[in-house]
C-alpha cells in the first residue's frame, strides 16, 4: 500500500462536504457545550466537533491549552450532541491521552508537520490506529515535508488519512494570515487524489470576512471539506479570537457555499 492507492474507507462514513467545526481552543466545559448545542440548533450539517486541548502558541507565557481535562469535555460533547470529536496531537503523550479518551479524529498541526522527529514520534504512538488522522500542511511551503509526514504515518500502518490546507507563513503583510499558495495544495491533490483534502479558512484568513470566499475557492476545485473555528462567544475567545465565528454565522456560510461533487 502506498499513498497513491490508499483506500481511505473512512471518508464514506460522512456526507460531503465533511465539515469540522468548533473552537480553536477548549476553554471550559460550558464554552464547549454551548458551542456544540448552538451548532446543532443552527441546523448546519456538521458531523465533527473540533477543539484544541494542547495549543502551540507563538509566544510563551500565554494560554497553552487546558490539557487533559479538555478531553472530558470533548467526551461530553460526543455524548450529549452526538458529534464525532477531533483534536490536535503534538507528541506521543498527547496521542496516548487522546486515544485513551476515545477522541475520534486526530490531527497533526502545522508546526509539528515541519519536524520529522515529532511526526515520527506521533506516528509510532498511533501505530495501527483505524482512526482518521489529518496532517496539516507545514507552516513553510514545503510539499515534500507534507508528503513525508503522511509517509511516516502510513509506514506505521495508519491508513485512514486526510490533509488540511491551512496556508503558509509569510513575513509580508497580506490580506491573509497564512497565504493559501493554492498551487501547492493542488500539486498535492494531483499526486495523491485518494487523500481527502480539507480547507482551513480560519487559519488562512486570520479574520472573519475572508472565510466564505476562501472556503468557496477550495470547493470550486473539489476539496472534500473544511475545518472552521466556531465559538459561542468569538470576541472573548482565548486564542484566535479575530477569526472565530458564531455557530449561527457558520450555518449561514455553509448554506451559501456552492459545492461541486468530487470523485473521492
Ligand atoms: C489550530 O487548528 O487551532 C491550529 C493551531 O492550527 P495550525 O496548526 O494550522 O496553526
Ligand atoms: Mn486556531
Amino acid at each position: 500500500m502506498d499513498l497513491k492507492n490508499i483506500e481511505n474507507k473512512w471518508v464514506h462514513q460522512f456526507a460531503k462536504p465533511i465539515i469540522i467545526a468548533g473552537p480553536c481552543s477548549a476553554e471550559s466545559e460550558s464554552q464547549m457545550l454551548e458551542t456544540a448545542r448552538r451548532i446543532k440548533e443552527s441546523g448546519a450539517d456538521v458531523p465533527i466537533f473540533r477543539a484544541g486541548i494542547w495549543k502551540p502558541r507563538t509566544k510563551p507565557n500565554g494560554f497553552e491549552g487546558v490539557g487533559v481535562i479538555g478531553l472530558n469535555w470533548l467526551k461530553k460533547v460526543k455524548e450529549e450532541y452526538g458529534f464525532r470529536t477531533a483534536t490536535e496531537v503534538a507528541n506521543a503523550h498527547h496521542v496516548e491521552a487522546a486515544l485513551a479518551a476515545d477522541v475520534d479524529i486526530l490531527w497533526i498541526g502545522a508546526r509539528s508537520t515541519v519536524n520529522p522527529f515529532t511526526v515520527q514520534e506521533i506516528a509510532e504512538a498511533l501505530n495501527g490506529t483505524q482512526k482518521p488522522v489529518f496532517v496539516k500542511n507545514p507552516v513553510n511551503p514545503d510539499l515534500a515535508l507534507w508528503i513525508g509526514a503522511l509517509e511516516r504515518l502510513l509506514s506505521q500502518n495508519v491508513q485512514n488519512l486526510g490533509v488540511i490546507h491551512r496556508g503558509f507563513s509569510t513575513y509580508r503583510k497580506t490580506k491573509y494570515r497564512n497565504i493559501p499558495n493554492w498551487q501547492i495544495a493542488l500539486d498535492f491533490r494531483q499526486e495523491f487524489p485518494n487523500i481527502p483534502m480539507l480547507v482551513d479558512p480560519s487559519h488562512i484568513c486570520g479574520n472573519r470576512t475572508g472565510l466564505a470566499g476562501v472556503a468557496q475557492e477550495a470547493f470550486n476545485v473539489g476539496y472534500e471539506g473544511m475545518i472552521i473555528e466556531t465559538h459561542c462567544n468569538p470576541d472573548e475567545a482565548w486564542s484566535d479570537a479575530s477569526q472565530q465565528i458564531t455557530p449561527e454565522v457558520l450555518a449561514d456560510i455553509i448554506s451559501n457555499l456552492q459545492i461541486r461533487n468530487s470523485d473521492i
